[in-house]
């Protein structure tokens, strides 16, 4: 009886190592994991023998995708069938407490669905924003663990544990398995392209930026804004700093864009 609890015991403390997966690898911060090379996905932490290791990543377990060597900037390249007004709107580096809520507030009164490229350290902390975005019915992107902007010249083992563990945080907050990844500044790599399809997500870029994270006027926003064509991607923030120009130029920009007859679609 001992043996057969011991037995349970340990089966249930090895399920847990690997349900866990990289998120232990993950919370100790900075130490490399002697087994992770490469394709850190792999759940290295298996305790069973096992003659032929299959890549298995964490759950849920998204539909693994083949690599891209570029990343999509236009809506069609998503929606192949959407209209040729059709436009889309995304919003970086939330979720965060003062601007989320207020950009959440905005978008409903404008009733334009967005996509949210989270960054997984904020879900973390905030994961009932994270819940109120998908519950108001925006799309979700995963925008990594940390936001490293030198992604591009990381490591393989690095870039997917950026995006493991943001993967995870996602997941875990709002159920949703994320169909988008969006890199740190828009930098690209192999091995950021590599992991992002083993993770089943669309590399996403824009064509539309109006670099409102540094601040450059209201003014400034909405005239970048305001060039957007059908089919473009448009770009702009919640997190990062005061983004009060932001929601100020959108309160502006979103009616003006509809008004013209271009119509926001959900990625
Ligand atoms: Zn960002």
């Amino acid at each position: 009886m001992m043996t057969r609890r011991r037995m349970l015991a340990l089966g249930a403390a090895s399920a847990a190592l690997l349900l866990a997966g990289d998120r232990v690898k993950g919370a100790s911060a900075g130490a490399p994991h002697p087994l992770a090379r490469g394709r850190a996905v792999i759940p290295t932490q298996n305790t069973s023998p096992s003659p032929t290791p299959t890549p298995t990543p964490a759950p849920p377990s998204p539909t693994p995708l083949p690599r891209r060597k570029e990343a999509v900037h236009r809506v069609h390249d998503v929606l192949p069938d959407a209209p040729p007004n059709a436009i889309s709107l995304t919003i970086d580096d939330g979720p965060q407490p003062e601007w989320t809520p207020k950009m959440l507030d905005l978008l409903a009164e404008h009733d334009v669905k967005a996509t949210f490229s989270l960054i997984g350290i904020q879900v973390k902390q905030y994961p009932k924003l994270a819940q109120r975005i998908v519950a108001e019915g925006h799309q979700l992107c995963n925008h990594t663990m940390n936001h490293p902007l030198g992604i591009a010249s990381m490591s393989s083992r690095q870039v997917d544990r950026e995006i493991t563990e943001a993967h995870d945080r996602i997941c875990d907050a709002t159920g949703v398995v994320p169909k988008f990844f969006r890199s740190p500044g828009g930098a690209w790599s192999r091995a950021v392209f590599g992991s992002a399809a083993r993770h089943g997500m669309l590399p996403i870029d824009w064509d539309i930026d109006p670099r409102d994270w540094s601040r450059p006027g209201t003014r400034h926003i909405k005239k970048s804004m305001l060039a957007a064509k059908g089919g473009d991607i448009l770009l702009c923030h919640d997190g990062g700093g005061d983004r009060s120009e932001t929601i100020k130029a959108l309160g502006q920009v979103l009616p003006k864009l509809k008004a013209r007859g271009l119509s926001f679609v959900l990625l």
